[in-house]
This record gives structure tokens, C-alpha cells and sequence, in this order.
């Protein structure tokens, strides 16, 4: 039976310098050198907000972490097993490809249906974190100069898609069905329910616009 994670090298910093947690209830985000001073301002922001503390804190952060470091950085308490992010990105990566994917042929004309394509996308389970410290890259502000003053709701709670390697913060404002078929993956690898599937069904197989 699978257990928490723990860090295989307590004493190494993740990649991009900083051991990194967003409170699941709160949303805060936290950056710290140690892990230690990452579990104490967790700590101390629950209690100030009323939260409460469990005891075993420390570790369900360095799971939480786990779940987001590169493959093999951490080891199942219980198996010892290698932490697997199979199929997931690093953030620098998916930031890469979402430059890309912004700057393609259409980028921004479906805006007026992002938010609903980014609702689709947050239930989607290929809707996925990135591996590693999106903070330490600045990946909020990267996002916001890469929307170019368009806006969606709940930016930050938005993720990678595990099928485009992009962030849906960029891929919803993409043309889903382009004249010229887009690189990276087909439209097979993309799900039924998937809002680029919808597009391409209709403007491909139903000839509407
Ligand atoms: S597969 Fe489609 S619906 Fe799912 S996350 Fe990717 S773009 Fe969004």
C-alpha cells in the first residue's frame, strides 16, 4: 500500500530554488529556501485564519511537493518507490509550447469563448499541474503578458492540458479547428468531450462555421 512522499535527499532544494505550497483551502501561495520555514508560515497562516493545523503537516506538504518535483525526486514513504508525474510538463516547457501556441495563426479569436472552453478544460483529467515551482518562474505574471489584457476568471486555479503540453489559460484562446492542421499532437489524441474536438467535428465533419 502507497504512502505519502517524502523527499529521497532531504537536504536538496527543489529545481527553481524554493520549496513551494498553495494551501488548498486558502489559495495562499508560499516560497521558502527550507522546508522547514515553509511548513512554520503554512503553520502560522492557518492558525491566523482560523484553520487547523494537523500534526503531520510537514509531511503532507513534502507530498504535496512530491506530486509536483521532476520524477525520482522523492521516494513512497510506505514502498519506496520513485515519485511518477508521468505525461506532466515542466512549467519552463509548457511555457515554452503556450508561447508558441499563442503566437500560431488565429490565437485570440475565440475569445469570446474562453471562459467557457477553460470551464470545460478545468474538469477535463487531462487537466493537470505542471511539474515544479510555478512561482519561482513567475508564471502569473508570463501568463498575464502573454493574454495580452484578455481576462479569465480564476486564472490562477488554470492548468496545463496534458494532450496540448500547454497551459489552457493560453490554449483556450487558440483556434481549435485552424485551416492549416496545428503541430504538435492530432486531433485524435484529444477526448470527446474536449471543446476542440466539438470545433473540429463541426467546422470538418458538419461544415459549419
Ligand atoms: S484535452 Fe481538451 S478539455 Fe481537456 S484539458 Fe486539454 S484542451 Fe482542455
Amino acid at each position: 500500500m502507497s504512502g505519502l512522499y517524502r523527499y529521497r535527499d532531504p537536504r536538496a532544494v527543489p529545481p527553481g530554488g524554493k520549496f513551494f505550497y498553495k494551501d488548498p483551502e486558502t489559495g495562499m501561495e508560499f516560497y521558502k529556501s527550507t522546508h522547514d520555514g515553509l511548513v512554520e508560515s503554512v503553520a502560522a497562516h492557518r492558525k491566523a485564519n482560523g484553520r487547523p493545523v494537523p500534526d503531520n503537516l510537514s509531511d503532507i506538504i513534502a507530498d504535496w511537493i512530491c506530486r509536483r518535483l521532476p520524477d525520482g525526486w522523492c521516494i513512497d514513504s510506505a514502498t519506496g518507490a520513485a515519485n511518477m508525474n508521468t505525461g506532466r510538463r515542466t512549467v519552463t516547457e509548457l511555457l515554452r509550447r503556450s508561447r508558441e501556441a499563442q503566437r500560431a495563426p488565429g490565437w485570440g479569436q475565440g475569445a469570446w469563448n474562453a471562459p467557457a472552453r477553460a470551464a470545460i478544460c478545468a474538469r477535463c483529467p487531462n487537466h493537470v499541474p505542471a511539474v515544479g515551482c510555478p512561482g519561482c518562474v513567475g508564471l502569473d505574471d508570463q501568463l498575464r503578458s502573454m493574454l495580452q489584457g484578455f481576462e479569465l476568471p480564476n486564472l490562477k486555479w488554470l492548468q496545463a492540458c496534458r494532450v496540448s503540453g500547454t497551459f489552457v489559460a493560453i490554449e483556450v484562446f487558440s483556434d481549435p479547428a485552424p485551416e492549416q492542421p496545428p503541430t504538435g499532437p492530432g486531433r485524435a489524441a484529444y477526448p470527446d468531450h474536449c471543446w476542440k474536438s466539438e470545433a473540429y467535428r463541426k467546422k470538418y465533419l458538419e461544415g459549419k462555421p
